[in-house]
């Protein structure tokens, strides 16, 4: 049924942002979710775990495909003002906030844990319309396969940028606002091949991990994608056991918790038989006290 219906082709992006109702158009394992700004879809080439690719929708000017070309665009086109440039992206993080709730509960039961997220944008990126990458943190994806893959996401290379790193620069003034997109412009440059791993594999002799554990990073470096992998699956793996060891840990808080309250509630209960007990026995005290004046009075 859904092979009538478009599959995850980058090059219809601009197509899908404007459609009235992309559930209709989408094919149902690529369409995640939509709102009136966004649209979200699921990554055919996942390189983590989770990850999902939310574009913005076309509008009325200046929100239309030739502004929204990439993000390097979006920020520089002489038709969108500071503040639409901003709106845009403020919109995009309130629906990736709520959309990031929904792939929590999704990776809690696919995967029996939840991850951290990054919301961001790759420098040089491969599909020809704005996008925004929202992805557990692992690297872990069925489609982690070139060096390229690996360097473009690693959030210590300047090659993709989060994003609320990209709203705090509305905060500063314009001329570090300008060196920031000179930063990007730079890289895009830098990147002329974006395509090419032998590019990535000079720039980087070998795979560096990202973690970062209580704060002390991970110094792990390999000299291939295939050991870097295994690597980043022990790391997932440690993510894992510590949420499920917090789970417990809330679950157990929670019984005992529980049983407390059950304890304390049955104390109340025998606490109120009792008064009730002294209550009644005192009632029939005053009424048998009664009894005695009337046939007092009776015998006067
Ligand atoms: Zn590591």
């Amino acid at each position: 049924m859904s092979s009538s219906k478009s599959d995850f082709d980058p090059k219809l992006f601009a197509k899908y942002a404007s459609l009235v109702d992309p559930k209709k158009v989408l094919a149902l394992d690529i369409h995640r979710w939509h709102t009136p700004r966004t649209l979200t879809m699921r990554e055919k080439f996942p390189k983590s775990k989770m990850h999902v690719i939310m574009i913005p929708r076309v509008g009325a000017p200046p929100r239309v495909p030739a502004n929204l070309k990439n993000l390097y665009t979006w920020l520089t086109s002489p038709e969108v003002s500071r503040r639409e440039a901003q709106t845009l992206l403020q919109e995009m993080r309130e629906d990736a906030e709520v959309l990031k709730g929904m792939l929590a509960e999704e990776m809690e039961s696919s995967q029996g844990y939840v991850g951290n997220f990054w919301m961001g944008f790759k420098v040089d990126p491969s599909y020809r319309y704005l996008h925004l990458h929202v992805m557990s943190d692992d690297l872990c994806g069925s489609y982690m396969k070139q060096p390229r893959h690996f360097f473009s996401f690693h959030p210590e290379h300047g090659q993709f940028i989060h994003l609320d790193e990209v709203l705090s620069w509305f905060e500063i003034v314009e001329e570090r606002f300008q060196d920031n997109l000179e930063v990007i412009r730079k890289k895009r440059l830098s990147l002329r091949y974006p395509d090419d791993d032998d590019v990535y594999s000079r720039q980087h002799p070998e795979y560096d991990c990202y973690y970062k554990d209580g704060g002390i990073e991970c110094r792990f470096t390999a000299r291939d994608l295939s050991t870097m992998k295994a690597h980043l699956e022990e790391h997932a793996e440690k993510t894992k056991a510590t949420f499920i060891r917090r789970r417990l840990a809330r679950e157990e808080r929670a019984r005992k918790q529980a049983e407390r309250e059950a304890r304390l509630a049955e104390m109340k209960r025998q606490e109120n038989v009792e008064q009730d007990n002294r209550q009644r026995e005192l009632d029939r005290n005053v009424n048998a006290d009664e009894m005695d004046v009337v046939s007092e009075d009776r015998n006067a």
